[in-house]
């Protein structure tokens, strides 16, 4: 099994969309493994965003993620990266996919409520970068031969 991380940004944390971009996840047969609703300080918001620094929008984007709590998770399935970015959409919600949680909820690029790791090296740094060790949930899930062939 594959972990990703998942950031419900602050725009949809304001929007009440929590709780229908969790179930589309659960419903998913993903499984949660952490979550917490939490306030990014900048440091943290520029070393999440480091590919970044140079973009134009870098600072922009740094207020953004700082401007309130966000809705943090680890998140644990097969092809787990993959299938979120997919699940995601693309980064313009207004070019996203219906379906997608950004296609669905957004408009604006500099509101596209939800970040997802893009691939297993960066999961596993934002991971280390958002969640202690002991905030990552070891448990395995009753239906899983329900959800997986084997
Ligand atoms: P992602 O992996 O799909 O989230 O997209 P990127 O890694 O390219 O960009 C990171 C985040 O920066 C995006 O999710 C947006 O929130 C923001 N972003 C990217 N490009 C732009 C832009 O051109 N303008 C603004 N305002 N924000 C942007
Ligand atoms: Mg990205």
């Amino acid at each position: 099994m594959d972990r990703t991380f998942l950031m419900i940004k602050p725009d949809a944390v304001q929007r009440n969309l929590i709780g229908e971009i969790v179930t589309r996840l659960e419903r998913k047969g993903l499984k949660l493994v952490a979550a917490k609703l939490f306030q990014a300080d900048e440091a943290l918001a520029k070393e999440h965003y480091s590919e970044h620094t140079d973009k134009p929008f870098f600072n922009a984007l740094v207020s953004f993620i700082t401007s309130g709590p966000v809705f943090a998770m680890v998140v644990e399935g097969n092809n787990v990266v993959e299938v979120t970015r997919t699940l995601v959409g693309e980064t313009n919600p207004s070019k996203a996919a219906p379906g997608t949680i950004r296609g669905d909820y957004g408009l604006d690029l500099g509101r596209n409520i939800i970040h997802g790791s893009d691939s297993n090296e960066s999961a596993e740094r934002e991971i280390n970068l958002w969640f202690n060790e002991s905030e990552l949930n070891d448990y395995k899930l009753n239906n899983e031969k329900w959800v997986y062939e084997e």
